[in-house]
């Protein structure tokens, strides 16, 4: 039975991108990785609408936040985490460990981030030098309103804007110029359709500003070295290249078909399992205005032992889904529908569920369409 891996990432790749990556080994510090490297980076910054300086780090999205933060901040800086759920947490989390004092505003898990609760604590706290903000909150399936927060964090305060967009940029829109975001992340496992192993990191001008301030430790991931040698078409470190022979094919169809037409179907595609899920009588998690088109998050209906229903969807349908993190662990479970991902495979998760669903001790209904 193939495999309809629907977890919110790592996500399925087509196959010549899998095959792409079977490229034989080359020489990283040869004009063959330069040619590579410019040809993907200045395809990315495409995506990504941005002008800023684009590196890319081989690690995982992780890592990437982590560049953000440790290049861009100095230990005691006082720093406003915005935090909708188990990602933004982390986000949180890794400033502080790098000893940015964080001051953390928390919204219930299925929300999205109220602006003008932003604008008060930035208000209350004059001192803060950074917002950390997550765009989409894949434990949760809620998609931040970034033009609006963006709106107060830059518009009306100014302040140095760090941005999650691990599972959202590429797939829903984040014009990164136009809404003024100084660093954003991703991982290339997740809109991509390419394996794990690459961070894709935008760096502004305001960035580079901080980043000559900062005082935080770094080796690795240092932004600046990462630029220095990109500008001779090379990284510091050895780079995961076979990821970036899949990464280049990826973006040869993501191109092809062409932003806005991602965008469109990733918003059919949302509406598609939220009107799926529904018809079945299960909830969405968040309420629909703020639900992410990358992923879904269902509850658990009352009785139902998540874990069993994921087994099930596996084992007999082939369909493996996420469950929740967290405090969201049997409350929940999660669809991830980004990248390469088409109509039919929700239809089988969606079929999949309809049949699963009595073997668990839940009736779906006709109700609802
Ligand atoms: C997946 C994800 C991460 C973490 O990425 P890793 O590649 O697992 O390190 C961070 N933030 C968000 C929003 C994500 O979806």
């Amino acid at each position: 039975m193939k495999v309809n891996l629907r977890i919110p990432g790592p996500t399925p790749c087509p196959d010549d991108v899998l095959e792409a990556m079977g490229h034989s080994m080359i020489n990283h510090r040869g004009p063959e990785f330069k040619e590579l490297s410019v040809k993907i980076t200045e395809r990315l910054k495409k995506i990504f609408e941005t002008k800023n300086d684009l590196l890319i780090l081989t690690t995982s999205g992780t890592g990437g936040l982590e560049a953000a933060v440790v290049n861009t901040l100095s230990p005691g800086d006082k720093v406003l985490v915005v935090s909708i759920g188990y990602f933004g947490d982390r986000f949180a989390e890794c400033a502080q460990i790098y000893g940015a004092q964080v001051i953390k505003l928390d919204f219930p898990w299925g929300t999205a981030a109220d602006p003008d609760q932003i604008r008060q604590a930035l208000r209350n706290n004059p001192e803060i030098k950074a917002v950390l903000v997550t765009h989409n909150e894949t434990s949760t399936g809620v998609t931040n309103d970034l033009e609006a927060i963006s709106g107060v964090v830059k518009g009306e305060f100014d302040k140095l804007l760090l941005v999650d967009a691990v599972s959202s940029i590429g797939s829903i829109p984040l014009p990164v110029d136009e809404w003024r975001c100084d660093v954003v992340v991703t991982g290339s496992q997740k809109g991509w359709m390419t394996p794990p192993g690459l961070a894709f990191v935008s760096f502004s001008e305001q960035a580079w500003k901080a980043y000559s301030q900062s005082k935080i430790p770094r080796y690795y991931f240092d932004m600046k070295r990462a630029k220095n040698y990109y500008e001779r078409g090379q990284t510091p470190w050895t780079p995961a290249v076979s990821v970036y022979y899949g990464l280049d094919v990826a973006l040869d169809r993501i191109l092809a078909e062409g932003m806005p037409n991602i965008f469109k179907r990733q918003a059919r595609m949302g509406q598609m399992v939220r009107d799926g899920a529904k018809s079945l009588g299960l909830s969405i998690f968040p309420r629909e205005e703020v639900a992410s088109n990358t992923v879904t998050a269902v509850k658990i209906p009352q009785g139902v032992d998540a874990k069993q229903l994921l087994k099930l969807m596996d084992e007999q349908r082939g369909v493996v889904m996420a469950g929740g993190q967290q405090s969201l662990e049997g409350k929940i479970f999660r669809i991830g529908h980004m990248g390469y991902c088409e109509y039919d495979d929700i239809q089988q998760v969606l079929d999949g569920l309809k049949a699963t669903l009595p073997k668990v001790g839940f009736q779906p209904s006709a109700v609802g369409r």
